[in-house]
């Protein structure tokens, strides 16, 4: 009896979504959205990115606030916003994400790694995070992330490049050429004024942290308090050469 297996073919867990569009036009959605999008105001970008990738769009939020959830919820209604669960969050943060799934017009998607912390411990060692902290990143946030966006064509983001000089340069809509998808941060331009604006105006979801001395927020491993006039992710990681956790290269 001939097997899929014996065949060469890979069996795919659910079938091929036939909305899903090709490659090189997700590139050219992503080139065109870049061209057209560039000085855009962020509602814009966000309506853009609602109508043309209707269901196979979604948010990502790390709850530390909830302000691109927030513009969704106006742009897309219902539209899924992913989180990121990796087990090492602070209450805080998930109080965040609880508001949001409670209060705006979305659909909370909450992604778990493979691995609970405790599988991870007997598998790999207690805290990985403090001695190897890229394959603990790759393990409860990248490939999550990866898993995730495989429901979708596009996703947006909350990067700013004012955020620290590793973002300086992001784009308002990209192609990510690894993950084949396009990318849309509709708040890159924005200052951290312009944030707390928006913060006030709607009355966004904000991380309790940030009032306790944290300028950006992960793992509570991973996290510190910053002082005045540090760069705030200087907190994360810093016991190590590392700045991002990998889901943005
Ligand atoms: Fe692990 Fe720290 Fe990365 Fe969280 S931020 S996944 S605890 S290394």
């Amino acid at each position: 009896v001939l097997t899929a297996a014996g065949l060469g073919l890979v069996t795919l867990d659910k079938p091929v979504d036939p909305a899903r569009r090709s490659r090189a036009t997700l590139e050219a959605l992503a080139a065109e959205g870049a061209a057209q999008l560039a000085d855009a105001p962020a509602e814009e970008i966000a309506r853009w990115a609602a109508s043309t990738f209707g269901d196979r769009f979604c948010v990502t939020s790390s709850m530390a606030d909830a302000v691109v959830a927030h513009l969704f919820s106006r742009a897309a209604p219902g539209v899924d916003v992913v989180f990121l669960d990796t087990g090492l969050h602070f209450p805080e943060t998930l109080k965040v994400r609880d508001t949001v799934a409670r209060t705006m017009n979305v659909n909370v998607r909450s992604i778990r790694p493979r691995m609970t912390v405790g599988q991870q411990d007997g598998e790999l060692g207690p805290r990985l995070f403090a001695r190897n902290p890229d394959e603990c990143c790759y393990l409860r946030k990248v490939e999550p992330l990866e898993r995730a966006l495989a429901d979708y064509d596009a996703w947006a983001t909350g990067l700013r490049r004012d955020e620290s000089p590793t973002r300086a340069n992001t784009p308002v809509v990209t192609f990510d050429a690894r993950k084949g998808k396009v990318k849309v941060n509709p708040i890159a331009a924005w200052t951290q004024a312009e944030v707390d604006r928006y913060i006030a105006r709607w009355n966004v979801p904000v991380n309790e942290l940030f009032k306790k001395g944290y300028g950006s927020i992960g793992c509570w491993p991973c996290t510190r308090r910053t002082t005045a006039g540090e760069d705030p992710r200087a907190g994360r990681w810093a016991m190590f050469d590392k700045t991002e956790c990998g889901l943005h290269q």
